[in-house]
């Protein structure tokens, strides 16, 4: 039987859309038995048309369905999206050309719904080093920031999602701007141990972080950039150019989006990590705020662990330009660097070693960090051989006590 899903949308609230789906052929085993989702708004949606808020289920499974070579069937569809997957296609298939990605989008009807676009802009908004740096780049232009929750921390555990919610309408208050959260089953719908099977055969990745999140996430903007008829949204970039990286959300995929009259920009990309960290600090002593930014994912933490690879990566970039960590939602106890320096030497293993010869270099241009004892072992540290084979019982022996604790914390958060 050939691969082949049919969907329809339907406006459940004023601000909740649900997806029904059935779905033909082999590939259904890549999807899990969950047969409709709910995408919920902050924001009252009843406005938009059916053909724009079917593209976020469109997003969501494109990958699939040209992995699949299948047919996926919707009633109406946006012209100026419609017209734009071949162009993000392209992107996709430059990347990774030992996929074929062949599949189609089938449709009863094609909508025009542009519209004159006005100046207003959206942003992504993780609270995460890459986002707050696209919002310290377009704080002028007074971004309306979109979160998505059910991405990284499953919408059940209600309790982690709230505080998180609370953590970045601090910062939206901050600087003044509008905030809408997103609750979305989008990932439930992918039976991710499944695909990644399959990824990782063929592009040593998995799924969701290779060729799923970006469009996906970008999908969800759709509802708003119709209501506020946006001009563009910002995503913002994970990686650097030049880096030799692939990941689903890239300049080469995200920037051909194109979602009625609104363009899609993947922002940043210019940017080292350590820009970043500057960008973000400027921000803070221009407007004289405090942030708090969320980098870590360790535990599911709400706040910063301030003990994984992540947490220090961020602090000493921040550090690296001359700011304070614990202006950004960092809280650094005493003996913090001799902490982090013997954490380097007899737990952690890097993947990517380019980020902290990054701080190395920053560190050398300054004088006051090359002087400092508590940091200046930075200097000398061999990052490019710290993944060493001796560190592994160690390592594995912490993921083990990190996975119980993440366990208990979550059972505690439902
Ligand atoms: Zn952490």
């Amino acid at each position: 039987m050939k691969n082949k899903i049919k969907v329809t949308v339907t406006l459940e609230a004023n601000n909740v859309i649900r997806y029904n789906y059935k779905i033909d052929g082999e590939f259904s085993k890549y999807f899990t038995k969950k047969r409709e989702y709910c995408i919920s708004y902050s924001d009252n949606i009843e406005e938009v048309p059916k053909s724009i808020s079917i593209i976020p289920f469109v997003t969501n499974v494109l990958p699939l369905v040209w992995m699949f070579d299948a047919e996926l069937i919707v009633d109406e569809i946006d012209k100026s999206f419609f017209e734009s997957i071949n162009d993000f296609k392209k992107g996709y298939q430059k990347m990774y050309p030992q996929i074929k990605f062949n599949g189609k989008l089938t449709y009863n009807k094609l909508c025009d719904n542009t519209y004159k676009e006005n100046k207003k802009v959206a942003a992504f908004y993780s609270g995460g080093l890459d986002a707050m740096s696209t919002l310290a780049s377009h704080i002028e232009e007074k971004p309306i920031l979109i979160n998505i929750q059910g991405s990284e921390i499953k919408l059940k555990y209600d309790k982690s999602l709230r505080k998180i919610r609370k953590n970045l309408e601090y910062t939206a208050n901050q600087f003044n701007l509008n905030i809408v959260f997103i609750k979305s089953e989008y990932r439930e719908v992918i039976n991710e141990k499944m695909i990644n099977k399959i990824t990782k055969m063929l592009i040593n990745d998995n799924y969701w972080h290779a060729l799923q999140h970006g469009i996906a996430i970008i999908g969800h903007g759709a509802l708003l950039a119709y209501k506020y008829k946006l001009n563009k949204i910002y995503i913002a970039s994970s990686f650097t150019q030049g880096d030799k990286e692939t990941c689903a959300s890239d300049p080469s995929i995200d920037n051909y989006v194109k979602l009625s009259s609104t363009s899609v920009v993947h922002d940043g990309y210019n940017f080292s990590r350590i820009d970043k960290a500057e960008n973000v600090g400027k921000l803070v002593c221009k407007y004289n705020k405090n942030v708090k930014l969320r980098v870590c994912f360790e535990d599911f933490r709400v706040e910063n662990c301030c003990h994984c690879e992540k947490c220090y990566r961020t602090i000493y970039e921040l550090i690296a330009k001359g700011y304070d960590p614990n202006k950004f939602g960092f809280l650094l106890k005493n003996n913090f660097h001799k902490q982090v320096k013997n954490d380097f030497k007899y737990r952690l293993g890097l993947e990517y070693s380019k980020f902290w010869n990054e701080i190395k270099i920053a560190f050398n241009e300054k004088n006051e960090l090359k002087n400092n004892p508590e940091l200046n072992w930075v200097l000398t540290y061999d990052f490019e051989h710290c993944n060493k084979k001796s560190k592994y019982l160690i390592k594995y022996t912490y993921a083990i006590i990190r996975r119980i604790k993440k366990i208990i914390y979550l059972v505690r958060e439902r």
